[in-house]
């Protein structure tokens, strides 16, 4: 949504909270604006200082390579718009961002599905030791759906991110070196994830690409990245991989 202000002698672009707004208090505008509209001539030095952020913050934010031109009508974010919006439970948060994380490893985050109706950490964990996989769990997290006693939305630590070790969730070996795996229970070419589990995939997913891991990690389908169907044509793949792009 823009709007022209006189006062601000330029074009800008203002949500409240995925809240387009039409006029706002002059107050308010410094904290909530979310994304800007370059105009000819404008620096990101100048952006930065009117915007009272900085030019690293907002490359990193717009994927901007370290030498880059921005040009007029290009717009740029402002803020990490989804940042205030996700929660999850400090107690994971702190099992989750435990001392051993390798903070600058891990540069993909991949999200599958288990193509099963039900299950859980400790059932996938035990199916995997049966395929012979020696570290157990392929993946580092689970999304459960409310099934053999797991919560719907209930997010599972896997020993492999307890461990920090590499995932077994793709048959790539160099990407498991360096792919977190959230694995979501459900078999998403028959039906939909849960609200509830979107609802994890996407706190969890933003913890570790914006809060936890450096280097801002790539989010993927399995299927972006090898050929198969996981994590089913009914996980929204597309809005997920926009949301945190
Ligand atoms: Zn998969």
């Amino acid at each position: 949504m823009e709007f022209n202000r006189r006062e601000f002698g330029k074009v800008i672009g203002v949500t409240f909270g995925g809240l387009a707004l039409g006029t706002v208090p002059e107050g308010l505008l410094g904290a909530e604006l979310t994304s800007y509209r370059v105009k000819k001539g404008d620096t990101l030095s100048r952006i930065a200082r009117t915007h009272n952020t900085t030019v690293s913050k907002l490359k990193q934010l717009n994927g901007l390579a370290s030498v880059h031109r921005i040009r007029a009508g290009q717009r740029l974010k402002l803020t990490d718009s989804v940042a205030a919006s996700a929660e999850i439970p400090r107690k994971l948060r702190w099992q989750i961002d435990h001392k051993g994380v390798q903070h600058k490893r891990w540069k993909k985050i991949v999200v599958h599905h288990s193509a099963t109706d039900n299950g859980n950490a400790a059932i996938f964990n035990r199916a995997h030791l049966r395929r012979r996989m020696e570290n157990g769990l392929a993946y580092h997290f689970v999304i459960g759906n409310g099934t053999n006693g797991t919560g719907d939305g209930e997010i599972e630590i896997g020993q492999r991110w307890m461990r920090q070790i590499h995932g077994g969730h793709v048959r790539n070996l160099a990407l498991n070196e360096v792919s977190v795996g959230i694995c979501l229970v459900g078999n998403f070419e028959k039906r939909k994830p849960t609200a509830k589990q979107m609802t994890s995939v996407h706190n969890l997913t933003q913890f570790l690409q914006r809060e936890l891991l450096f280097n801002r990690p790539k989010v993927y389908g399995h299927k972006d990245l090898e050929q198969n169907l996981c994590p089913g044509k009914f996980f929204p793949l597309k809005a997920y991989r926009a949301r945190f792009a």
